[in-house]
């Protein structure tokens, strides 16, 4: 095991990747940025180095940086978190070059599963259904002969993409041809890749998403899956587990399926495979996340596993320890994404001291995050400010905790999406399990920022 971690990330995951260094009995660094430097991971910690200025590019996301802040400071690992260096193949080679270890996938499984386009294909061939779609493209002559065969309305996709962003709803060819290059030139800016693939558009779908540990030695579990279907243009808001959309029987056979698919595709470490499910119940494989996911909480709250600690013992070379037949999955969780935006005008961003903040609490309440008061909401980073995560016998009741939790929550001085979420909960299609991940952006938030509002 290890003996230090370097944790370089910041905000809530900083602080979940510290809490479990201090279970595991790990010592642990925080690596923050200028703009971070209050914040709750730095001045928690047992040791905190500063690694560069607010902009991400010369701190976060600086593999110099942070492999040096490593260095200095005597560890032997780096936690990336989520989101910044996490998926990165080439930053996790230098790691390893330097004597350290990267927690999360090998680099050559990382490099195996960095283009979505590619991991296409790859699990299609380990037996998971795709959504039709074209391989890369080539330019725009090749976009319009791959929509046309595939049927139009269609999706332009950044191979490298992530986050909900850069993708482009194309209805007609005309579209096609003014969005081409957009789309190129905005994949090169957003990722720095500018490779392009077309999937066919699904109407009305459902995101879920099956957690997945592989341990070096190729043993294998699932953790269940995950719906994230409540979005707000491509971006999860809300999460909960189980899935309403699932009978227990397409539960175990989609769980079965992709565990199965990234063991014979040599998958290694904690991942998500994210699928969409058509009006039918059909689910499509999209993407694999190589990192611990956001909305990770749930699924701990229900199987009472520790995935951090997980994460961090499977890349130390550790068996998994345990079978299928040990994960046990009981009630039902939901999160509730807090962000620091405006609901009421465009969901604007917003920064700022929070004056005020009182965390929920009772039994099955689990509050993430960075935030309190007196805190300075820096500009430069997202706007998540923390999860709610609920727990109750099931799903029902889960909702009623949430209602009650989110009325607790108070953040004062800043603008939030919490209204929001109790609008969410109180709307019939949520409440009957029915949400697709285009509700929100078709029926527009206005109804629900107004009835947040009452
Ligand atoms: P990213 O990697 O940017 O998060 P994903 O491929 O995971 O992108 O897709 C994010 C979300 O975009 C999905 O949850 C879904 O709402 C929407 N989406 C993606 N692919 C399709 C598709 N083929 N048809 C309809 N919606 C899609």
């Amino acid at each position: 095991m290890f003996s230090k971690i370097l944790i370089a990330n910041r905000g809530e995951i900083a602080l979940r990747v510290l809490r479990a260094c201090r279970t595991l009995g790990i010592g642990a660094v925080v690596a923050y940025s200028e703009a971070d430097r209050d914040s709750l991971a730095a001045q928690l910690a047992d040791e905190a180095i500063c690694i560069g200025p607010a902009d991400a590019r010369r701190s976060y996301l600086s593999a110099p940086a942070v492999i040096s802040a490593a260095v200095v400071t005597g560890c032997d690992a780096i936690h990336p978190g989520y989101g910044f260096l996490s998926e990165d193949a080439g930053f996790a080679d230098v790691v390893r070059a330097h004597g350290l270890t990267f927690i999360g996938p090998p680099a050559e499984v990382l490099e195996r599963f960095a283009s979505k386009e590619a991991t296409r294909r790859l699990l299609e061939a380990h037996g998971l259904r795709t959504i039709p779609g074209s391989g890369m493209l080539r330019d725009e002559e090749h976009a319009l002969e791959e929509a046309a065969r595939i049927g139009y309305p269609v999706l332009i996709k950044p191979s490298a993409g992530g986050g909900g962003k850069g993708m482009r709803l194309i209805r007609t060819p005309h579209e096609l041809e003014t969005s081409f290059k957009v789309s190129r030139s905005e994949a090169k800016a957003g990722f720095g890749d500018d490779s392009l693939y077309l999937e066919k558009y699904l109407e009305d779908n459902r995101h879920l998403e099956v957690q997945v540990a592989v341990d070096r030695f190729g043993h294998a579990i699932h953790m269940g899956e995950r719906d994230c279907s409540v979005q707000r243009r491509h971006q999860k808001i809300i999460e909960e587990t189980p899935s309403p959309a699932l009978t227990d029987a397409a539960r175990q056979e989609l769980c079965a399926r992709a565990v199965r698919a990234v063991v014979e595709a040599g998958y290694e470490n904690l991942g998500t495979l994210e699928f969409l499910v058509d009006a039918k119940g059909d689910a499509y494989f999209i993407e694999i996340n190589c990192r611990i996911q956001v909305e990770h909480p749930i699924t701990e709250m229900c199987t009472g596993i520790d995935m951090v600690a997980m994460q961090i013992a499977i890349a130390a070379g550790e068996p998994l320890g345990i079978t299928q037949a040990d994960v046990v999955s009981e009630g039902h969780a939901i999160e509730f994404r807090i962000l620091a935006e405006d609901p009421g005008k465009d969901f604007r961003p917003q920064s700022g001291q929070i004056l005020g903040y009182l965390a929920p609490g009772g039994p099955g309440v689990r509050m993430d995050t960075h935030i309190y008061a007196g805190y300075e909401v820096p500009s430069y980073y997202d706007s998540l400010l923390g999860k709610l995560s609920v727990w109750a016998p099931d799903r029902s009741q889960a909702i009623a905790r949430g209602d009650a939790a989110l009325r607790e929550l108070l953040v004062d001085g800043i603008t939030t999406n919490i209204d929001l979420h109790r609008a969410i909960l109180a709307n019939e299609v949520f409440i009957d399990g029915k949400v697709t991940t285009n509700l929100l952006d078709r029926v527009g938030s206005a109804p629900f920022v107004a009835a947040g509002n009452r």
